[in-house]
């Protein structure tokens, strides 16, 4: 067995109970995901829509495929038919066509809201206290085919500990506070995605429950 079989059967083994593994796959090709999927991998995450629905078809059915790169509305509707999970929803009107879409097809799609922690102008997502107000309004109600299962949350890109770690406790409370207020009594909304190769053992001491880990299991990526 390889590499990419160890990898998997380890990060299975380590991560705690409650964790979801997504194994981020983009630009990497179908024969490492086969390795992965070998090993028991189920959940993976693209980033850029036309590699997705390449992928899709020469994968098992039984894959969970989540998109966590950056949505543009002209690609609603592909990807609404090949991805389960949309992790990087970052504007109500994204979300909104993504509803749209999916009742159209007859599809039920989860999604998680994006919230901008990170000390970064370049990453997307809705500012925290953006997301808090908009819940309180009403924003993510009323839904027919979308059910927001929770939070997505990427830390800033620097080697310094102790801002990564704060951008995830800022994720946390975001959560938190949607979970203990407008999603209250609404079961699905569970999950909090933050945690990649280099930060995932912070992310999961913070509360994390979906992992999204690339290179450290598929090695660098070739642009
Ligand atoms: C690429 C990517 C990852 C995986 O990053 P690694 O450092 O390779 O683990 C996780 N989340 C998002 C949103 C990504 O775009």
């Amino acid at each position: 067995m390889g590499e990419i079989f160890n990898k998997i059967k380890d990060l299975h083994a380590a991560l705690p109970q409650g964790v979801t593994l997504v194994a981020v796959s983009k630009f990497h090709p179908v024969e490492k995901l086969l390795e992965a999927y070998d090993a028991g991998q189920r959940h993976f995450g693209e980033s850029r829509v036309q590699e997705l629905e390449q992928k899709v078809p020469q994968m098992p059915e039984d894959v969970t495929w989540h998109f966590i790169g950056h949505l543009q509305s002209n690609k609603v509707k592909k990807l609404v038919r090949c991805a389960q999970v949309i992790q990087s929803v970052d504007s109500l009107k994204i979300l909104h066509e993504i509803d749209k879409e999916a009742a159209k097809q007859g599809r039920e799609i989860s999604v998680m809201l994006q919230v901008h922690v990170a000390q970064e102008e370049t990453k997307f997502g809705f500012a925290s206290d953006e997301i808090v107000s908009l819940s309180k309004e009403g924003a993510f109600e009323g839904l027919q085919a979308v059910r927001i299962v929770g939070v997505m949350a990427m830390a800033t890109n620097t080697e310094d500990e102790a801002v990564v770690k704060q951008d995830f406790e800022r994720a946390r409370d975001v959560f938190e506070e949607l979970e203990k207020g407008e999603f209250a009594g609404r079961s699905e909304f569970s999950e909090l995605s933050m945690g990649m190769s280099d930060d995932y053992a912070w992310a999961i001491e913070r509360g994390s429950t979906v992992v999204r880990i690339g290179s450290s299991i598929f090695g660098p990526r070739e642009y």
